[in-house]
């Protein structure tokens, strides 16, 4: 019998996906049955010479007919339809569930539904659709294993030893680098270019992220992913910036101790405990050097600069649909700072805007989601649109 972990890859050409496939290449306890991208066919084609598996999936119609007659024995698909095709590769042991956006979630809801633990990179199956996917998880007896370094702190805290309840927990605390824009001074935050946002310190990452890290959006999501993964309620969930992004997560329990998880910024950590847990691997992640990183500092955020962080609290305790229009409207506003349309400064009242004119009925199911977000997107884009 073969014993290598068989794994799936939704998003496989995207920063996580090559950092994924990058762990999987230095092990040799991982076998890739399917890959699934966009639009990057270049890069797909060598990810499919190099790792050989048996399904792929792609956007578009016309480039998986191209892929049918360039490898005649790989099963290829297309669309919304090829995702969960890939998410539901009947020998996959585990998916990784790194596509950027909200057209993971039903290829992600699909991996649970057939029973596949999902390795969890894709910030909107947790925001947009939290209470849908730990439901199904938990009914399904599937493990998500978060990916994000900080998450991924948490959870290997927690999971060493016995299972804590919350109960024993008095908080949990994520640290944010803080981004590019830490000691830049308020007033001139009108003036930041897109290069300037896309330069973040510590990690390499996509343009979206990097971005959100530059708001600490990101960290906000980053709240309403550890409360649906941790089961806290905010008030115990708490984000302390530290500039050197050593230390990614700690857990302090009711007897007054704390545990932390540190290394080296590198996403090949975490990346690596999801896709070999609950065992270890060897990776080719740098060695901490605490001797060289000399000074581990901490501060607390400045919600007047960053008023996003502030905002996913908010977000979170309105609960329900909030969060999901918080990241839709968030990310039409990146894009459009991006292209040059939004000053950085005006980025946060597009997004606070957006959830203060929300007045319909949430409608948890999957389409009801994805409706919701729909909306958000067209809203904050005419918002934008009503700027200039
Ligand atoms: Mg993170």
């Amino acid at each position: 019998m073969n014993s290598k972990k068989k794994i799936a890859i939704l998003g496989s050409t995207g920063s996580i996906g090559g950092n994924t496939l990058e762990v999987i290449a230095a092990s040799d306890r991982f076998e890739v049955v399917g890959l699934a991208c966009g639009h990057n066919l270049r890069l797909l084609r060598q990810q499919i010479q190099r790792f050989r598996p048996g399904w792929v999936s792609v956007a578009a119609r016309e480039d998986a007919i191209r892929l049918r007659e360039e490898f005649p024995s790989l099963s290829v698909a297309w669309g919304e339809a090829g995702l969960v095709e890939v998410a539901s590769i009947p020998e996959a042991d585990l998916v990784v569930s790194a596509l950027v956006g909200a057209r993971g979630i039903a290829p992600t809801l699909a991996a649970i539904e057939a029973k596949k633990d999902v390795a969890l990179a894709n910030k909107e199956v947790l925001i947009a659709a939290g209470e849908l996917m730990t439901r199904a998880a938990r009914a399904r007896d599937v493990k998500l294993l978060p990916i994000d370094s900080e998450h991924s702190a948490i959870f290997q805290v927690l999971e060493k030893g016995q299972a804590v309840p919350p109960s024993l927990i008095r908080k949990i605390t994520l640290t944010a680098s803080g981004g590019p824009f830490l000691r830049r001074s308020y007033d001139t935050f009108s003036d930041i270019t897109p290069d300037e946002a896309l330069k973040h310190p510590n990690w390499l990452m996509g343009k979206r992220v990097t971005v959100d890290s530059a708001t600490l959006m990101n960290k906000g999501f980053e709240v309403i992913e550890a409360f649906w993964l941790f089961g806290l309620p905010p008030r115990q969930i708490e984000v302390v910036i530290h500039p050197q992004s050593i230390v990614h997560g700690l857990v302090t329990f009711q007897d007054g101790n704390t545990l932390a998880c540190l290394s080296a910024p590198d996403m090949k950590a975490p990346i690596a405990f999801a896709l070999s847990y609950p065992e270890r691997i060897r990776t080719e992640v740098v060695t901490l050097d605490l001797l060289k990183v000399q000074q581990l500092t901490f501060e607390a955020p400045d919600f007047k600069k960053f008023p996003l962080l502030k905002l996913a609290y908010k977000a979170l305790e309105q609960s329900g649909v909030y969060p999901c229009i918080l990241n839709a409207a968030d990310e039409v506003a990146v894009a459009a700072f991006l292209d040059g349309r939004l000053s950085f400064s005006k980025l946060p009242g597009i997004v606070e805007q957006t959830l203060s004119d929300y007045d319909a009925l949430f409608d948890a199911t999957l389409e009801g989601i994805l409706a919701t977000d729909q909306w958000a997107r067209r809203h904050a884009k005419s918002l934008i649109n009503g700027l200039s």
